[in-house]
């Protein structure tokens, strides 16, 4: 066969991924993989349903993926049409998010500027930290040198960054197959890397992060009026966790008087808790967390107790003792991994909230996240409830949230909904 007679690349599924894909969903898995033909790493595929199957308009087809040579996830839709031009497509896309966020965005210049499936860009997350772009790339598609030239040139063009700096997730460059990479500043390139700390305005990196081994992607952010130091190539995550940021200020708008947040990493909801309570604790085992969270609270002028424990031993401890809030935060990190972790999951979140509820008197205000996808919204509220229950409590919900709007949730995507944030009033 000649070059080109070659078919063009093609995968066909099962009929059960096939139904999935119908029902809006973007992913098949490789086990769902029936046949392939001429798909390489990171290609993109015309996707069709099983053998002798019509389905909608054109019979069999389904769309166009970005395939993946070694993940589990072997395809990501990202057209339910042809694509013949991928790179005029993913230039689009980042325009539209990028609008998306000129819309919906408030109060802050730390924000997710795209969001993977959740912006129809599979294997893309893009946060903005003030005047720093963090980029971080997952699939094979999104990797190669094509993609991350439009990637970075049309954030340039939109969003006019100091820097963009990439984060590189091992676990993921393993599983994808992906080159070897370190984190660190992908442009401006290192020789003109000073250009950063003279980029004037609030962009030079704040004192603390100063010095002689200065990162010089360290930064200062704000949201909501509160101020945070932000080392987009330290911390946890990308940095910094900006999907709660529309429920720090929720948070705020309820509280008063004693205020508790756990699990409080630098202070997200400590700091937004301090401008209107008189006395706010921060608990967290990371020691160097805290070191930053009371950065924080020097930057804001506020004082906030921060305690170095373990949440569970904590509240133990103090639900024992008879300690009262009137304002419980607990936002663990994700207890379910996979599936297989969902009992123990929910007895660690039972555990949490029992304790919690015990130090909520009458009119006391409970938030409470999850940020697993494995924890279903209902599982939450299920275990809250047996929580209220073992401890004598009715709990009413104020407000049923999930992540600010800059991490879109899409119908038909459940993963793009995995945080869960229930803001409740105790009696
Ligand atoms: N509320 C934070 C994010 C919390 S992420 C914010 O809005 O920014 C989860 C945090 O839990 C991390 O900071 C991690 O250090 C901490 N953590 C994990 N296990 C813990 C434990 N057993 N006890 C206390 N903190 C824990």
């Amino acid at each position: 066969m000649t070059r080109a007679q070659a078919p063009s690349p093609g995968v066909s599924i099962s009929r059960r991924a096939a139904e999935r894909i119908r029902a809006g969903h973007v992913w098949v898995y490789r086990s769902d993989v029936v046949d392939q033909t001429g798909v390489g790493p990171g290609a993109i595929a015309a996707v069709h349903g099983p053998r002798g199957q019509a389905g909608p308009g054109e019979r069999g087809f389904l769309g166009t993926a970005l395939y993946s040579s070694s993940s589990e996830i072997a395809l990501r839709m990202i057209s339910r049409g042809r694509v013949d031009n991928l790179e005029q497509l993913v230039r689009e896309r980042i325009r539209d998010a990028i609008a998306y966020r000129e819309r919906f965005v408030e109060s802050t210049n730390a924000y997710r500027v795209i969001f993977s499936e959740g912006d129809f860009l599979p294997g893309l997350i893009v946060d903005r930290y003030n005047n720093v772009l963090s980029l971080q790339v997952l699939t094979q598609a999104m990797d190669s040198e094509e993609m991350r030239k439009v990637s970075i040139s049309e954030l340039r063009a939109a969003l006019n960054p100091a820097a963009i700096v990439e984060r590189v997730d091992r676990r993921v460059q393993r599983l994808e197959r992906l080159p070897e990479r370190a984190s660190g500043v992908i442009w401006p390139a290192a020789s003109s890397n000073r250009l950063l700390r003279d980029s004037g305005e609030s962009g030079a990196a704040p004192a603390a992060h100063s010095g002689e081994a200065a990162n010089p992607a360290a930064t200062e952010i704000q949201m909501n009026g509160v101020r945070f130091l932000c080392d987009p190539l330290g911390g946890q995550k990308t940095g910094f966790f900006l999907d709660q940021r529309e429920n720090y200020a929720r948070a705020a708008h309820y509280a008063r008087g004693q205020a508790l947040d756990v699990f409080c990493y630098q202070g997200g909801f400590a700091l937004h808790l301090a401008r209107v309570c008189d006395k706010v604790t921060g608990v967290d085992s990371s020691r160097q967390a805290l070191e930053i969270a009371d950065q924080n609270a020097a930057l804001n002028r506020k004082e906030v107790d921060w305690i170095e424990a373990n949440a569970f031993d904590l509240l133990r401890d103090y639900s024992d003792a008879g300690r009262q809030y009137d304002l419980i935060v607990l936002d663990p990190p994700a207890f379910a991994k996979s599936k297989r972790d969902l009992p123990t999951a929910l007895r660690g979140y039972k555990e949490l909230n029992l304790r919690a509820l015990k130090m909520l008197g009458k009119g006391g205000i409970l938030v409470t996240c999850s940020c697993s996808y494995h924890t279903s919204a209902s599982d939450l509220l299920e275990t809250l409830h047996s929580a209220a229950q073992d401890s004598h409590r009715t709990v009413r919900i104020l407000e049923n949230r999930g992540a600010a709007k800059d991490h879109p949730s899409v119908a038909g995507i459940p993963e793009t909904a995995y945080l869960k944030c229930l803001i409740l009033l105790v009696s």
